[in-house]
């Protein structure tokens, strides 16, 4: 079956400088891919560059197996590339309805983009109300992958979305990602602090300075990445 994303030999730059130096990943309908390392080792930068809104300076991006290299972010976004940044891609300051409203621009009705929200995550029904911000970093990340969920999406990107969270939380969002990832979506997720996400991961790799270090078996890279973080703690 072919790769719903896949970079091959992606390079990247801000300006002069390379930040990614010949990206190799495949992330496959169905299964989680966790992307994994420290500090500014392009973590972001490969997940916007998979969004189509940093660009790819050499290599090739393909969705679905066909080349999308250079395809503007709103064509990847209609042809199913979800991007949810770091720090909670909701609106603090809008209601959890009018977030989740905001997505009938795909199309749907206000009916149906409740229907995928609630169905999947009860807790945001009870809170329709709220203002984005005032909900529990949890439920903020929910409600982001909610909306994610309505664009219909074919490949989810998500960045960090453990940060600040209380290891239960993280675990029961992961829980929910895998459930997502099983109904046939594709998910690349980055994360700097590997353990949790490996647990739920079907394949990692590990990113240092631009380059993939090592990809496998989530299992196979634990003990690359203790060391790595031990040798830079
Ligand atoms: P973090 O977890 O700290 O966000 P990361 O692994 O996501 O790190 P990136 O944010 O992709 O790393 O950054 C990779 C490199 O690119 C870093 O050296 C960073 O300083 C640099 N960089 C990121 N954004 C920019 C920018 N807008 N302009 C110039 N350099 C940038």
């Amino acid at each position: 079956m072919n790769a719903v994303l896949e970079m091959r030999s992606v390079r990247a730059a801000y300006d002069a400088i390379t930040v990614l130096h010949g990206i190799d990943l495949s992330v496959a309908p169905g299964r989680v891919v966790a992307l994994l390392g420290p500090n500014g080792a392009g973590k972001t930068t490969t997940l916007r560059v998979a969004a189509g809104v940093h660009p790819v300076s050499s290599g090739r991006l393909l969705l679905g197996g066909r080349d999308a290299t250079g395809v503007a972010p709103r064509d990847l976004a209609r042809a199913g590339v979800c991007l949810i940044p770091e720090g909670r891609g909701v609106f603090p300051n809008m209601s959890v309805r009018d977030n989740l409203w905001m997505m009938t621009f795909t199309g749907r009705p206000r009916a149906e983009v409740e229907e995928i929200a609630f169905s999947r995550f009860p807790i945001l029904a009870q809170r329709v109300s709220q203002t984005a911000g005032t909900l529990s970093g949890g439920e903020q990340q929910m409600l982001a992958l909610a909306r994610g969920l309505a664009t219909d999406p074919a490949v989810l990107l998500l960045d960090e979305l453990s940060m600040g969270l209380a290891p239960m939380i993280v675990a029961q969002l992961y829980d929910h990602v895998s459930e997502i990832a099983r109904s046939g979506v594709g998910v690349l997720v980055v994360e700097q602090f590997a353990d949790a996400v490996l647990d739920f991961a079907d394949h990692a790799a590990v990113l240092v300075r631009g380059r993939i270090q090592k990809q496998g078996h989530p299992e196979d890279l634990r003990t690359e990445l203790a060391s790595l973080y031990l040798g830079s703690a």
